[in-house]
């Protein structure tokens, strides 16, 4: 059960349910003690959906930073070529 004194005062975007702190955590930034906090979707159904599309949306950043980089070296490896010709 979720008490009340974790909610984060923001609702999730995507069931209107409030967000609740799952965990928080400090650290030193520099001279200032920075406290970091993670939330989640007070209904765990609704946070394993969204945790499911950031997943998906990270998996797909990082086939496109793939994609590029292949690019990338094929474009050097090709001029490359065409300089030694
Ligand atoms: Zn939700």
């Amino acid at each position: 059960m979720t008490t009340l004194n974790n909610l984060t005062g923001s609702v999730c975007t995507r069931c209107g349910k409030p967000r609740v702190v799952v965990e928080s955590y400090e650290e030193k930034v520099e001279t200032s003690l920075v406290t970091y906090t993670i939330t989640a979707c007070s209904d765990p159904e609704c946070q394993k959906k969204v945790d499911l599309v950031l997943k998906e949306e990270k998996r797909k950043r990082l086939a496109i930073k793939d994609e590029q980089e292949k690019r990338e070296l094929l474009r050097k490896a090709t001029f490359a070529a065409r300089k030694n010709a």
